[in-house]
Parts: C-alpha cells; sequence; structure tokens
C-alpha cells in the first residue's frame, strides 16, 4: 500500500507552507525562535512523525509579550478600514495557500480533506466578513438630557488577545478571532493545540509574509507553543485583557477563573451535548442525512456534532431502522481518500475515552445497536479509527451527560406533545447547538421560542454541526456563554468608551442635582 504521506505529498505541503523537520514554535511574525522542549506531532491518518516542534520557555513568553505590547501602540494608530486592507491581503495569501494548508489540516487533524478545505474557507470567509466590517465598527449616539451637551459611545481597540485554541478545528478557530481582532485595532498572541501545533506554524508563517510585506510591525501576530502550562501563562497574565479560550468545558471552567481572578475578559467557546428533535411530522429522508453527517462527520469530533437523538416513540422503529440502514453504507479510512466518509479520532487517548464510554453505556442499561470497535490491519495502523456507534440510552444516563469527544449517537423516545422533547433537549448541562426536524409550524416556533431551545444555536431542519460565519457562534451553560465570528461579536474584541460633552457656558449635573458655589 503506498503510505497516505506519499499520496498527498507531504513535503511538497510542508514545504510551500514554510514547515521543517524542526520548527520554532515561537515567532512573533517574521522572528522564529524557541528553545523549549520539543514537541511531535504525529499524524492520526497513518501514525507517522510529520515534524517537530520547539515549545515557549517563560524567558521566550516574556520577549514575545513585549513584542506584542509594542506592536499595539502602532497598530491601534492605524485607521480600521486600512487594518481591513491587510486582513484583506491576508485572505489572498489563504486563498493561495488553500490546497496546501487544507491537506496539511487534514493530515496532521485527520478529518476528511474536503473538511480541511471548508475550514480553510470558512477563514476567508471570514476576512472577508472582518473587511467589510472595518468600516462598520460604529457606536451609537444618544440624547443628553441636560442642553447643550452631546452624547455617545465610540469603540477602542482593546490590547492583546490571547487565543488558546483546540485540535479539532486547528486553524480556523484562530482565524474567527484574529480577521476580527485585527480590525479592531487588536495584535494577537496563539496557543495551538498541543495537539496540532504544524498547523499553528502554517498559519502563522502566511500572516508572517503579509506584515512583512506591509512593513507593518511584527507583534501584530504571535505564535507560542506548548501544553496547557504554557496557556496557563496567559490567563495568569494581566497585560491580555481578553483570553479567548476553545475547548473542553473542564479547560474553560479553570480558565474562566483564573482570568476572573485578574478581572480580564474571558471568550469561552466549550463543549457541546447537542440534540436533534424528530417530531411525527420529520421528513425522515432530511432527517436521516442531517444525522448522520452530524454524528459522524469529523468522526465526531466538532463541538456542534450530533450527540443525541430525541424521536416520537411513533416513528421510532422508522427512524432507528433508516439510521441503521445508512450506518452500513459508511466507510471509515483514510481522510484523504474522498471516498471515505470517516477518518481516525486524535489520538490513542481518544480510542480509550471512546471503549470507555461503550462499556460506560452499557453498564448504566444503555444497548448498542451499531456496536462500533477499534480497527486494525491495512490503512488502520495508527490505531485511531473507530466504528460509529448507535446507542439506546435514556436522557439521564451519566454517560449520555457527558460530551464524548467521538462517533457515538444516543437514541432516545419521548411521547406526548413537543414540549417534552424540548425538555430532553435542554436537560443536559451545555447549551451549543440544536436542532428540530418537523414540517409543523406550531413545534418549530415554539422550539425556537423563549420557552424552547436553550442553546446559542437552535436550528430548524438542518443539523446541529456546520454553521455560517456570518451568525455570531457559541452556546450557553456549560458552552461558556462566548459568542465568535459573525453578528456584532466584534464588540468583545474592543473597549466600550461613554463620551459627554458640555458646549455651553454652564456647569448643569446629571440628574438635576445643584450644587452651587459663590
Ligand atoms: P482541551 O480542553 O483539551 O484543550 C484546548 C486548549 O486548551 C489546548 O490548547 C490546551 O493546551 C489548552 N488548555 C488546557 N488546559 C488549560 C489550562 N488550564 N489553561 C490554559 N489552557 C489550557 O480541548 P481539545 O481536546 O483540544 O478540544 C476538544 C474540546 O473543545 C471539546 O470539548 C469541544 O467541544 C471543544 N470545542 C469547542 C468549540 C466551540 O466553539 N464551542 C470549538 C471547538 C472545540
Amino acid at each position: 500500500m503506498t503510505s497516505i504521506a506519499t499520496q498527498i505529498k507531504i513535503n511538497e505541503v510542508l514545504e510551500q507552507l514554510g514547515i521543517q523537520e524542526i520548527n520554532p514554535g515561537t515567532s512573533t511574525g517574521s522572528q522564529h525562535f524557541s528553545t523549549g522542549d520539543i514537541l511531535e506531532s504525529y499524524s492520526p491518518v497513518d501514525g507517522q512523525l510529520i515534524a517537530k516542534v520547539t515549545t515557549t520557555t517563560a524567558s521566550e513568553y516574556e520577549k514575545v509579550i513585549l513584542t506584542a505590547t509594542a506592536a499595539f501602540q502602532t497598530f491601534r494608530q492605524i485607521p480600521a478600514p486600512k487594518r481591513g486592507e491587510i486582513v484583506r491581503q491576508f485572505g489572498d495569501k489563504l486563498r493561495q495557500n488553500k490546497e496546501a494548508l487544507g491537506k496539511l489540516v487534514s493530515y496532521e487533524m485527520g478529518k476528511s480533506l474536503q473538511e480541511g478545505y471548508g475550514e480553510v474557507q470558512e477563514m476567508i470567509d471570514i476576512c472577508d466578513f472582518a473587511v467589510g466590517l472595518s468600516r462598520q465598527l460604529h457606536g451609537l449616539t444618544m440624547h443628553s438630557e441636560r442642553p447643550g451637551h452631546r452624547m455617545y459611545e465610540q469603540y477602542h481597540s482593546l490590547g492583546i488577545v490571547g487565543i488558546i485554541s483546540a485540535f479539532n478545528f486547528p486553524v480556523a478557530v484562530w482565524a474567527w478571532n484574529t480577521a476580527l481582532a485585527w480590525v479592531c485595532g487588536d495584535v494577537c498572541v496563539w496557543k495551538p493545540s498541543e495537539k496540532t501545533p504544524l498547523c499553528g506554524i502554517a498559519c502563522q508563517n502566511i500572516i508572517a509574509e503579509v506584515l512583512k510585506e506591509n512593513n507593518l510591525p511584527e507583534g501584530i501576530s504571535c505564535l507560542i507553543n506548548g501544553d496547557y502550562t504554557v496557556g496557563e501563562r496567559m490567563t495568569q497574565d494581566s497585560r491580555i485583557p481578553l483570553i479567548s479560550a476553545t475547548g473542553s468545558t473542564r479547560m474553560g471552567k479553570i480558565v474562566a477563573q483564573t482570568v476572573a481572578a485578574r478581572l480580564g475578559k474571558s471568550l469561552l467557546e466549550l463543549g457541546g451535548n447537542n440534540a436533534i428533535i424528530v417530531t411525527p411530522d420529520a421528513d425522515i429522508k432530511m432527517t436521516i442525512i442531517g444525522a448522520v453527517f452530524g454524528a459522524v462527520g469529523t468522526a465526531g469530533q466538532r463541538c456542534t456534532s450530533t450527540r443525541r437523538l430525541i424521536i416520537h416513540e411513533s416513528i421510532y422503529n422508522k427512524v432507528k431502522q433508516a439510521l441503521t440502514d445508512a450506518y452500513k453504507q459508511l466507510r471509515i479510512g483514510n481522510p484523504l481518500d474522498e471516498n471515505n466518509h470517516i477518518g481516525p479520532i486524535i489520538d490513542q487517548n481518544a480510542v480509550k475515552q471512546y471503549q470507555q464510554a461503550l462499556d460506560k453505556i452499557i453498564k448504566e442499561g444503555g444497548k448498542l445497536i451499531v456496536p462500533g470497535g477499534v480497527l486494525s490491519g491495512e490503512g488502520y495502523e495508527s490505531g485511531c479509527y473507530v466504528q460509529p456507534v448507535i446507542a439506546e440510552v435514556e436522557n439521564h444516563f451519566e454517560i449520555v451527560q457527558c460530551e464524548t469527544f467521538a462517533p457515538i449517537l444516543y437514541l432516545m423516545k419521548y411521547s406526548g406533545s413537543v414540549e417534552s422533547a424540548i425538555a430532553l433537549q435542554n436537560g443536559v448541562a451545555q447549551g451549543l447547538s440544536s436542532a428540530i426536524m418537523t414540517n409543523n409550524l406550531r413545534e418549530a416556533e415554539l422550539f425556537l421560542s423563549v420557552a424552547g431551545s436553550d442553546c446559542g444555536i437552535a436550528n430548524v431542519n438542518i443539523g446541529t454541526s456546520g454553521a455560517e460565519i456570518g451568525g455570531a457562534f457559541g452556546g450557553e451553560k456549560e458552552t461558556g456563554g462566548g459568542r465568535e465570528s459573525g453578528s456584532d461579536a466584534w464588540k468583545v474584541y474592543m473597549r466600550r468608551q461613554t463620551n459627554t460633552i458640555n458646549y455651553t457656558t454652564s456647569l448643569p449635573l446629571a440628574q438635576g442635582i445643584k450644587f452651587d458655589l459663590d
């Protein structure tokens, strides 16, 4: 069998993206330096070592923060539309590198090549969005209660935005943050996941070129590498006013407390436990496509992956049968081969968690109707390929209440009206994405009403995964409450200032308070 690395000519990909055998994982634009421990990046696709990265030491971290702080002084003075022009050029560079970067995402993280390209496309889309936004960073004007006074609000750049990201969207999450932060006049320091460091280096190399071509300070985009200890340095650092952290709820709870202890701001994008409600009025064919893609896409490793299907008892057996038939068609294997639907999960530890979850389902009284298993043999040498699972469970099972980052889909029944399905859907600690499949207007509107889904994302006749960049993205409850990407998510990257100007010769006080001096 031809090695996968040869199939995608990984050396050519790495060369195009400026990645060497050993890479300095600390960089401020064109300056690459780091002397910390070595981080090895293995591909879950074929188990091969792709390259090594040196991590950021404490003193190197200091240097990065000083460089970023200095860059901010310059960058914030550049008019926002001119900063938008830099983001436009960055979007163009991403277009030129889409194929190489998409392949690296697929090979280092394990998602399908189509999804790897999709992730880069999402970066390009957010750049386009941010360019327009750079001319729309507006506040309101208000009428003052005092004569001869003018009142308005404006948004100013915040400073350094610290970005901590997860392995499953190794490039897009960074761009969601940076494209907006840069037009807002902020500078960024990024710590990518220790599981996908090469994607971080590739992105940094692309933006470094843009900054160099425009004679801009390299500290506008900084990269630091390492495990959670490097992330901790950022969360404790009061020179970073905003920490945008994407990852598990476990991580988010620690980050939230650390940042709050210094009264910093945090933007948290954490775990999900997303459900689709299937009502008697659902279009079954659409439901099956939405549910299967939602459950097995990215091998169940999206924060928005469909974890639970809440099906009305009257159609339960029909949906269950259609799903098990659909699962028989799924092809698992090399994600760079477009014939396959499902690639590997990220590493051996994730495989262990998948196996433990299956044991727990049975222990708690659940039933595996598509039983799953770990694949071995030719093409599966990395040991990271698992079969997708369908299990019948109760919503209150401890395992169902947790997010297992693997392709495991839980089926559960509801009876009576859609209110009871909504109660099940909301009956978990997480609140990211949700969906209802129905052609009944009353059910759909109820689901979207204040008495409906309690999630940050609620869809009708669409699955739970696959958000567009135009909307604000994020979730409630243990998903962390943050919003990124579209709509007015940009406001978190700026500080708001309210201004009142008196253009009279007297000094009337607000609320009519009298304070006279002779
Ligand atoms: P993870 O929590 O293990 O790690 C995420 C990042 O946090 C890594 O860079 C890690 O080094 C860092 N980190 C961990 N502990 C830290 C600490 N105490 N202080 C500072 N940094 C710390 O998550 P993962 O396994 O990489 O990603 C999967 C998780 O991410 C899932 O729960 C998934 O739902 C979630 N996720 C959420 C979104 C969203 O937008 N809501 C998007 C992608 C992934």
